[in-house]
């Protein structure tokens, strides 16, 4: 379990300028459609003839991170993440972000540079440019909210409202893991509470606390699809739980959908959890959040073209609105899907 509050550099010795010019200084656009990034009022993006994608996810301490298990760094690259993700979403390529973050006096510098780190590392990786943002002080937590700006033909973006009946649904990757992830994480937080002596063990856990911790927006699968050829009818990235996330694009496209238990991917590590914690792993894999997947639907003629996709999985298929969302167990019971959803809000 870490400590924030180590000694450091106090932020007041920079002030609100100093602090935003140290964390910018090295920034360097990449993409021609970053006309003008930091240092102006607002930044001027130009992506000529194309369709421009705009999202933005708000992140807060206590209600979606705990400072006590997650590292500053790993922060920064998920607030990136999980916005990047929702631009594959749109079948859109992320191009720019904004950051904007209120920090509590309890951070040093040194902190916030560990937040940099990781967003800078996360630009990097997804390709997209920090063009601007904003930069305040809190008096409760820590909050960092992204917005990040993408392109896409008109003719391929992807919305939840095209699925048509008999497409296929396909998944990429594998579900539950991030929650699972978490699941480890709070128990040896409660353990941790309880006796602050006791070390946690994370020990052969690393891939879902990596999948909680530093999740991975799936540009793989973005370029993979366009290398196929591949425009999906729907998308959607898995946020709140297949579930859920899988109902969202049933009600905006409205129509129905059957899924098939043994079909949906889940990783040994996540089964492993589960038995720990005496729970079904397919409750993980259907109701677990934060997986940041792919989730879509092709037409029936794309089945060879999408099961060549590495990582790549078909779960169900579409169905007409009337007979409902169901997911066939390994029983062949047909159960009708619930929205559970994986909402801080809510609970
Ligand atoms: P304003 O008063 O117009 O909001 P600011 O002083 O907040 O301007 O910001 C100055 C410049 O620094 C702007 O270009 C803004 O986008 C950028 N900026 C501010 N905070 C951040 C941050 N946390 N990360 C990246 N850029 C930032
Ligand atoms: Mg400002």
């Amino acid at each position: 379990m870490q400590d924030n509050k180590a000694k450091g550099t106090d932020i007041a010795t920079l002030g609100e300028f100093g602090l935003i010019k140290h964390l910018t200084k090295n920034i360097k656009l990449k993409h021609s459609s970053s006309n003008l990034g930091v240092g102006d009022d607002a930044a001027v993006i130009d992506y000529q003839n194309k369709k421009t994608v705009v999202t933005t996810d708000l992140l807060l301490e206590g209600i979606h991170f705990d400072l006590m298990y997650t590292p500053l760094k790993h922060l920064g690259y998920k607030a990136i993440a999980v916005n990047v993700s929702d631009v594959y979403a749109m079948n859109a390529c992320p191009k720019q972000v904004t950051v904007s973050i209120a920090i509590s006096k309890r951070f040093t510098l040194e902190a916030v540079e560990e937040i940099y780190a990781g967003i800078q590392l996360a630009c990097e990786n997804y390709e997209v440019d920090l063009v601007g943002g904003d930069t305040t002080s809190s008096l409760t937590g820590l909050c960092i909210s992204v917005t990040a700006i993408g392109e896409a033909d008109e003719k391929e973006l992807t919305y939840r409202s095209g699925a048509k009946v008999n497409d296929l649904i396909c998944v990429s990757g594998n579900l539950g893991a991030a929650y699972a992830g978490l699941q480890l994480l709070e128990r040896e937080k409660r353990i941790y509470d309880n006796n602050p002596n006791m070390q946690p063990d994370l020990t052969g856990h690393d891939y879902i606390l990596e999948r909680q911790l530093k999740p991975k927006a799936r540009k793989d699968i973005y370029e993979r699809l366009k290398e196929a050829n591949i425009v999906p009818t729907s998308m959607i990235d898995v946020s709140d739980g297949l579930s859920s996330d899988l109902m969202h694009i049933c009600d905006k496209s409205v129509v129905g959908c059957q899924i098939y238990e043994e079909k949906i991917p889940v990783d040994f590590e996540t089964h492993k959890m589960a038995e720990e914690l005496n729970m079904n792993y397919s409750t993980f894999s259907l109701n677990g959040g934060e997986d940041y997947e792919l989730l879509f639907t092709v037409p029936l003629d794309k089945f060879d073209a999408v099961e060549k996709i590495e990582d790549v999985k078909v779960i169900g298929h579409i169905t007409e609105a009337s007979k409902g969302n169901y997911l066939v167990t390994r029983d062949n019971v047909e159960i009708e899907l619930q929205a559970q959803g994986w909402n801080p809000i809510k609970e």
